[in-house]
């Protein structure tokens, strides 16, 4: 522990160097902590109270169970008192004020929240892989892409400790839904595709989806359906929804990367630039409507929408988000003649 020097005021931390992601190290700063007192839940107390999540269970994709209040990363008593909750009792005054509180929030706070999150699951599955019991069946350690798009999200992500400007950037998209209420059954859900950096929760009549690490990309490339998305939804329409975000993430072919600028003297924050390499290439891949299929028939497994019925028109998959005019469908009931 002595020789542990506590990063200066306006100094990104870099878990990478040395890949130091475990129970010992600050998942903010990198100063020493001893588990399980220095940590901090990944879905915070209030989240896991109101939904009544903490011995529920989640499989991780090594197969094995844990509950989610046992889902917890390393945090220093500093960075959680500081940061951490401050950011979680934020977000959880905004929730109590319902969809509209949380689209209120602004989008730094909201990437980071659910960065905080999505961070925590990340880091549990590589931790458990690397223990030696543990069988993995797709090993996340060995896709090069995920690191690189993990390593671009921590840049930013670090705004949660130091105070941070994004020039010009958003790093991540963002979409808050809205669930129409006859039909919405499911209070609290969650999803992800970690490969992606992409992943949904549900609370209550709010759902949002997130692409973490595309620099805004995947949401300027879907402005129009969400804005046509942006009213109460049937929820097999927010699970269109999803399976579009989720393919589109996963067609992307670029990783942003991050820099911060030169701290002068007397700066009160990091401003931090975004480049795009490679922008002579192809932004996304070519969308293929098969796969983009697949994607579908996962979101749409609630309600047992056989494949061939969503690509029973090959050229134009199976939408509920958009009539046969193309112009946005309103759905109250499903199956309709239900
Ligand atoms: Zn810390």
């Amino acid at each position: 522990m002595s020789e542990f020097q506590p990063l200066p005021a306006l100094t990104l931390y870099d878990p990478f160097d040395g890949m130091r992601f475990s129970y010992q190290h600050c998942f903010l700063c990198g100063m020493p902590t001893r588990p399980p007192q220095d940590t901090v839940p990944v879905f915070a107390d209030w989240l896991m109270t109101r939904y009544h999540l903490h011995e529920r269970q989640v499989k991780l994709l090594d197969m094995s169970i844990v509950q989610y209040q046992d889902l917890r990363i390393a945090c220093c008593e500093h960075c959680r008192t500081h940061h951490v909750e401050p950011l979680e009792a934020h977000v959880a005054a905004a929730a109590d004020r319902g969809i509209t509180g949380l689209r209120g929030l602004d989008d730094q706070t909201m990437f980071l929240w659910l960065g905080k999150m999505f961070y925590g699951i990340l880091v549990t599955e590589l931790l458990t892989e690397l223990d030696p019991l543990a069988r993995p069946q797709y090993p996340l350690a060995e896709n090069a892409q995920l690191f690189r798009r993990f390593q671009a999200f921590f840049q930013p992500f670090q705004a949660l400790r130091v105070p941070m400007e994004y020039e010009d950037f958003v790093p991540g998209s963002l979409f808050i839904l809205e669930a129409e209420a006859q039909e919405d059954t499911i209070p609290f859900e969650y999803d992800d595709d970690l490969g992606t950096l992409t992943f949904s929760i549900k609370l209550d009549n709010t759902v949002i989806i997130a692409c973490l690490a595309d620099n805004g990309i995947v949401r300027q490339a879907m402005r129009r359906v969400y804005q046509d998305a942006y009213r109460p939804l049937h929820p097999v329409q927010i699970a269109e929804f999803k399976a579009r975000v989720y393919y589109a993430a996963y067609l992307l072919n670029v990783v942003p990367n991050y820099f911060p600028r030169l701290v002068k003297p007397g700066d009160q924050e990091l401003v931090m630039d975004a480049l795009i390499d490679d922008v002579t290439g192809d932004i996304f891949n070519p969308w293929e409507n098969n796969t983009y299929g697949q994607s579908l028939l996962e979101m749409w497994k609630r309600w047992q929408i056989p494949l061939e019925e969503i690509l029973r028109n090959p050229a134009e998959p199976l939408t509920f988000l958009y009539d046969a005019d193309g112009q946005p469908r309103v759905l109250h009931n499903y199956p309709e003649n239900s």
